[in-house]
């Protein structure tokens, strides 16, 4: 058996596994088809990652074709379990930071917030992301790898582990993992990332280490109220389908929801609202407002 079938092998079942667990020790009560489901499990999950992954491909290979840069083997005569280990770490770090920086400017968060656009946090939201952003972050994170002269076998690895890491953050599954919390993220952290009233934001995505070491960790012991947006959003949603829908029409609408929640990044930004504007004459004078970035909590 080939290293691609098995590592597709081990995505499958940790998908049902991890469906399983939702039925069982579900965190909030969740349908199980939820709103959403279709357009993340069939266009996010199956598509999205099928033409982007196509393209990164390209792109990389085209990187290296002008540079050369693999065959000076870099990192090539390191054990594959420390390639494993650097790529996976360094890596981890820097999506800790970019996140972070998503959140954090306003242009970069127009490429997050279908991230955070799903109001029932499960196993295959987690798939939700921009097209632009999974470029970025996969050009960022497969590139060196191949550029450095890694093995083959450290791609598998981390489109493995990405999957099924992915996949168990996102999970409704109510767990308690006690001292593990803080050394790897689960779901315990990372729907308190996508809770409404998260006063810190959990970054981190694979190794909670690093919420706690540079303080933006979060982990009451309470439940989010919800999730998803906190402020009014216009993000376009899938429709909820007529009982009697036809599949091919289905199919159409998602298609079509898909395309316009890539498009709707695109949505000229709004004026920032001065507090002249907005307080009455004879209200002292505010602190002017700023643009705010609507982030979501
Ligand atoms: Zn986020
Ligand atoms: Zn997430």
């Amino acid at each position: 058996m080939s290293l691609e079938l098995i590592s597709l092998s081990i995505i499958v079942v940790w998908g049902l596994f991890m469906i399983a667990l939702e039925r069982k020790f579900p965190y909030d009560p969740q349908r199980f088809f939820r709103r959403g489901f279709f357009t993340d499990f069939v266009m996010y999950t199956l598509f999205h990652s099928w033409w982007l992954g196509f393209l990164i491909a390209a792109l990389i290979r085209w990187v290296d074709s002008s540079s050369g840069l693999s065959r000076l083997q870099l990192v090539s005569s390191w054990p594959l379990w420390l390639q494993c280990l650097f790529f996976f770490v360094v890596h981890d770090f820097y999506i800790y930071w970019f996140h972070r920086w998503q959140h954090n400017n306003r242009f970069l968060w127009r490429v997050h917030e279908a991230h955070h656009s799903v109001k029932d946090v499960d196993w295959v939201a987690g798939s939700r992301s921009h097209a632009v952003e999974i470029l970025i972050n996969q050009t960022i994170e497969f590139a060196p790898i191949a550029l450095l002269g890694a093995a083959p076998e450290v791609a598998i690895f981390k489109g493995t582990i990405d999957a099924v890491w992915g996949m168990w953050i996102h999970a409704n599954v109510g767990v308690k993992s006690g001292w593990l919390q803080y050394v790897i993220n689960g779901p315990e952290m990372h729907r308190w990332h996508h809770g409404l009233g998260n006063p810190k934001l959990n970054y981190a995505t694979k190794l909670a280490i690093w919420d706690w070491i540079f303080g933006t960790a979060y982990n009451p012991d309470k439940k989010p109220k919800g999730y998803g947006f906190t402020h009014k959003s216009h993000y376009p949603e899938e429709p909820d389908f007529e009982p009697g829908t036809g599949w091919w029409k289905k199919l159409a609408r998602l298609v079509i929801v898909y395309f316009d929640q890539h498009a709707t990044m695109f949505r000229p930004f709004e004026k920032p609202i001065h507090a002249k504007q907005r307080a009455p004459k004879e209200a002292p004078p505010a602190a002017s407002a700023g643009p705010t970035l609507p982030v979501a909590r």
